[in-house]
């Protein structure tokens, strides 16, 4: 068994491979032996637990959850990697690896194949270029897991996990506690991965809620979050009229029926007043 957190032995697996890192597929290879287990360890992953992963890379972090689950299936996109994981775990028979991209591939029919009806969590470091992207997929499309543990930069973590109604929320940050109840595991430095990206990381945990937290139209409640958002200097009131295509006057009266106060801003909001203000600008809406 190769130790794929000795970084010679990386380098030389890498070059028999004729491997070069890309920097637009996000690769940056974990190289400190402490993360990988603590990852897995708090991931869900059981005898009784199927995990997916998302970017295995050389598949350090696939082998410690395929020592903890019943069945591990990664997906990477590189198809440089696909001899290299053959290689990586080629003693990992719960493992199954699957060429495609995670951003398009039929993750309702995969799970569906893999894992049948049994538990199913996620794992992964995620290639910085997808994450808002991939978690809003794997969140809005109800997919079947109870948890998401992900590697993301540490500036995305505080923004996934803050608290709705603080500075660094975003639309972001909505989506996820609508979804789920989020938290900050643990920060991962630079110097943990070859090659050292230039921001330090960290591990959050997103555990997926069986309903939503409030009852609000959902189409609707998500079309005032992003018009809030998307011209956060302007206030909440001429953001909404601007993105919502709605007069000012009426937008005025929905935050006062909501008791929010004219000069808020998107940032100061909690999920439960986007849902309110969601339900007054949408009256006739299902929820
Ligand atoms: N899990 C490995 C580790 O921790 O060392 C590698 C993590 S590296 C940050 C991200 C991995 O995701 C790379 O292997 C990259 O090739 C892969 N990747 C990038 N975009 C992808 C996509 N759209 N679908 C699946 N894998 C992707």
């Amino acid at each position: 068994m190769q130790n794929l957190s000795n970084i010679r032995v990386v380098r030389e697996l890498l070059s028999r491979h004729g491997f070069s890192f890309s920097k637009q597929l996000g690769q940056n290879f974990l190289i400190n032996p402490t993360v990988c287990p603590r990852m897995a360890e708090l991931s869900g992953a059981g005898p009784q637990v199927g995990m997916l992963e998302i970017g295995p890379g050389i598949g350090v972090l696939t082998r410690e959850l395929s020592l903890r689950a019943k069945k591990v299936v990664a997906i990477e996109l590189d198809t440089r990697l696909m001899d290299v994981l053959q290689e990586t775990l080629c003693d990992c028979p719960n493992v199954k690896v699957v060429h495609a991209d995670a951003l398009k591939v039929d993750l309702h029919a995969l799970l569906r194949e893999e894992f049948g009806e049994g538990p199913v969590a996620l794992a992964a470091n995620l290639p910085y270029y997808i994450t808002s992207p991939l978690i809003m997929r794997l969140l809005e499309s109800r997919l079947p897991f109870t948890s998401l543990t992900l590697m993301v930069q540490k500036e995305a973590a505080e923004r996934l996990c803050a608290e709705p109604g603080r500075r660094a929320a975003g639309a972001v940050t909505l989506a996820v506690r609508y979804y789920s109840e989020p938290e900050i595991l643990f920060h991962v430095s630079r110097g943990s991965f070859l090659p050292p990206p230039s921001v330090d990381s960290s591990v959050i945990r997103l555990r997926v809620r069986e309903r939503p937290p409030i009852t609000a139209p959902e189409k609707e409640l998500f079309a005032v979050i992003r018009a809030a958002f998307a011209q956060r200097r302007k206030t909440l009131g001429n953001a909404l009229g601007a993105g919502l295509g709605r007069e000012k006057a009426a937008v005025q009266q929905a935050m006062a029926d909501c008791g929010i106060a004219p000069s808020a801003r998107a940032e100061s909001l909690t999920l439960e007043q986007f849902g309110q203000l969601a339900k007054a600008l949408y009256p006739g809406a299902g929820s």
